[in-house]
């Protein structure tokens, strides 16, 4: 039911954590992957161990905030499957809860450039494909920062409730054309982006416990899947409930 044969599907940060999780559900469900990542090494393990497993894989040195490297994957995608047709915008960095007085210029243009603008890029570039064949869908991750102050500071919270703006404008722009778009939310996980912050955070959590990245993935299985149909310009959380007392 849910399965994405032969769909080819670019996650962006999936050299690590959640896109690394969703780069190798997506293969087990039939999906040609493209780890669009920064780290070759870690992106070539993820190709071998997705071709271990009988998937399809390739991996795609990019920056998301550089529009070259962007165009560079996007071109590298065409020239080996031919087409795109979902694509999962989950590079992201955090900014270590400073506050607007603590966060300087340079570090705040930093996380919009990969945040913000890299996921803007990425659409820009594979929209027109996925405009070709009126199907296409879009998943950006947000964070329960989409919703609520404090998983992180000014910075990513900011990002990450501008992402979901991202997504409604492309559902209404571009949903009578076929392109769906849908903001995932994810509460803790445990990936390299969480390491190290403190086990008192997740004292709150009504799940009781921390998130995995393959949670996050099965919920992207579903989003790409054609049983998502009707899911559209939405913003779904997979928090483990830490959102309805925050
Ligand atoms: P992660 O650090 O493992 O993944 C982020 C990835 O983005 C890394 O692979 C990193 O190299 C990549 N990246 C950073 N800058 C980049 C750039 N300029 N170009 C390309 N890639 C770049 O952490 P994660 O938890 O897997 O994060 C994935 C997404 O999930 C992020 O958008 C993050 O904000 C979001 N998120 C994570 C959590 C959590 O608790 N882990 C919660 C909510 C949202």
């Amino acid at each position: 039911m849910f399965e994405l044969t032969d769909r080819v599907a670019i996650i962006t940060g999936g050299t690590s954590g959640i896109g690394e999780a969703i780069a190798k559900m997506y293969a087990q469900q039939g999906a040609k992957v493209v780890v669009s990542g920064r780290n070759e090494e870690e992106g070539q393990r993820i190709v071998k161990e997705i071709e271990e497993k009988g998937g399809t894989a390739l991996f795609s040195q990019t920056d998301v905030s550089s529009y070259e490297k962007v165009k560079g994957c996007i071109q590298q995608t065409l020239d080996t499957f031919g087409t795109i047709d979902i694509l999962v915008n989950s590079a992201g960095i955090h900014d270590e809860y400073k506050t607007v007085l603590e966060m300087s210029e340079d570090e705040y243009d930093k996380l919009m450039d990969v945040n913000l603008k890299g996921a803007f890029l990425m659409t820009k570039e594979a929209l027109p494909v996925m405009l070709e064949k009126g199907k296409g869908n879009i998943l950006n991750v947000g964070s329960q920062g989409t919703f609520v102050a404090g998983p992180g500071g000014a910075a990513y919270v900011m990002s990450k409730h501008a992402i979901d703006g991202l997504t409604k404008q492309l559902a209404y722009d571009f949903g009578q054309k076929g392109i769906k778009a849908n903001t995932i939310a994810p509460g803790f996980i445990e990936t390299p982006m969480t390491e190290g912050i403190e086990d008192e955070r997740l004292k709150d959590i009504p799940a009781g416990r921390a998130g995995k990245a393959e949670e996050i993935a099965a919920l992207a299985v579903f989003l790409a899947s054609d049983a998502a149909d009707y899911i559209q310009g939405a913003a779904i959380k997979a928090d483990g409930g830490w959102t309805v007392g925050r």
